[in-house]
């Protein structure tokens, strides 16, 4: 039997009844677009952060684009992203009108090096967007200090990090804004597209949920040209059922990730350092081997699934020749970029799948 990298199926079926009925309550009150459902959920998620405000939009790639269009920054201001991410934070820099300069992460959170963020500041620099990658939180004291340094804004990307805290504090509410992915197979995730901005500004707040929505307020009062990025009715209805049971996942998360640490204490599997004031949240749980395609292809070969996360850096891809990067400027993430494999980790993965996992992974590096 495979032992799937994610088992969305498996959580479906343990709350069943209650998304069932969600999806039947959308149906029969026809609130698809934004309405009753969308606020309701809104309005739980912005408590859950503890922030003033939530927006929903329509996936977590939008949420960064709007909300840098609603911080109305200088045409061409450089913001500085961390290489060692998903491509949506590089995408939404580059089409909300400003330069992307990437930097180099720590060598066993990778998450955003401050010191090499600081090596990249110029005179264009507005803003910082941290990755919370992998739902680990980042340096949030350096880059704030940073940030207070050289006037910049920071962005939370928190896509990976639902629940995440720092110091006691949900990632999302260090900076002017946080951004959200519910992509489906995000720590919470709907079943479909859906994403949302999240701050403690009224008029930041009040500027998304216009850009998001036409320009608008009212029905056919357009202030200006905005877009289409709404929360669908359905899928904040799926997203209000399992914020339910958000903290007891993230818990399972924190308790398979602490398995795999007693498993691999005495082995040459490099962990994942978790940050002593952070609260990780675990959507990924990576480590570094030797012979990394060779270990991940033994693995498929006894039914076990992983993932690679990611492959390319940013900018090696074809979508970023023209910055004319080698690995070279990125060191710290060169160093682990053909070392990294993330190992199935979700609230369902049972102890028996996760000494399976554990033995087969072992043995895949003693006999190499
Ligand atoms: C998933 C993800 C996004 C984009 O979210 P979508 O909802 O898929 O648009 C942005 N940033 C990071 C780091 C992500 O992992």
């Amino acid at each position: 039997m495979t032992i799937p990298f994610l088992d969305l199926q498996a959580q479906y079926r343990a709350i069943k009844s209650e998304i069932d009925g969600a999806i039947a309550a959308v149906i029969a009150d026809c609130a698809f677009i934004n309405g009753y459902y969308a606020n309701t959920f809104e309005t739980e998620f912005a408590a859950y952060q503890q922030t003033a405000h939530c927006v929903g939009v329509g996936n977590g790639t939008d949420a960064l684009e709007i909300i840098l269009e609603a911080l109305d920054l200088p045409t061409g201001s450089e913001i500085i992203i961390p290489a060692n991410t998903f491509i949506a934070t590089s995408e939404a820099v580059a089409r909300a009108g400003h330069t992307v300069v990437f930097c180099d992460c720590e060598p066993l959170t990778y998450t955003i090096s401050v010191a090499s963020a600081r090596k990249r500041i110029t005179g264009k620099t507005r803003a910082i967007i941290p990755v919370h990658l992998y739902g680990q939180p980042c340096d949030m004291d350096g880059l704030a200090a940073l940030a207070d340094e050289f006037g910049l804004k920071i962005i939370e990307d928190c896509a990976q990090a639902h629940g995440a805290e720092y110091h006691g504090k949900r990632v999302g509410t260090f900076g002017v804004a946080g951004t959200f992915s519910f992509y489906p197979g995000k720590n919470l995730g709907a079943y479909g597209d859906a994403g949302a901005i999240v701050t403690n500004s009224k008029e930041l707040a009040i500027q998304c949920r216009m850009i998001a929505n036409h320009g608008r307020t009212a029905k056919y009062d357009h202030q200006f040209e905005g877009r289409n990025s709404r929360m669908d009715g359905i899928q904040a209805a799926i997203l209000s059922v399992k914020l339910r049971h958000l903290d007891a996942w993230t818990e399972a998360r924190r308790e398979v990730a602490a398995r795999y640490r007693t498993l691999f204490e005495d082995s040459s599997i490099a962990l994942p350092e978790e940050r002593e004031m952070a609260r990780h949240v675990y959507h990924l749980f990576v480590v570094q081997v030797d012979e990394r395609e060779a270990v991940q292809e033994y693995l498929k070969k006894n039914s076990i699934e992983t993932g690679i996360h990611y492959p390319i850096p940013l900018p090696m891809l074809a979508a970023y020749r023209h910055l004319g990067h080698t690995m070279a400027d990125f060191p710290m993430l060169a160093s682990s970029v053909n070392r990294i494999i993330s190992l199935p980790i979700y609230p369902e993965l049972s102890e028996d799948h996760i000494v399976t996992i554990a033995k087969t992974l072992s043995k895949a590096i003693g006999g190499l």
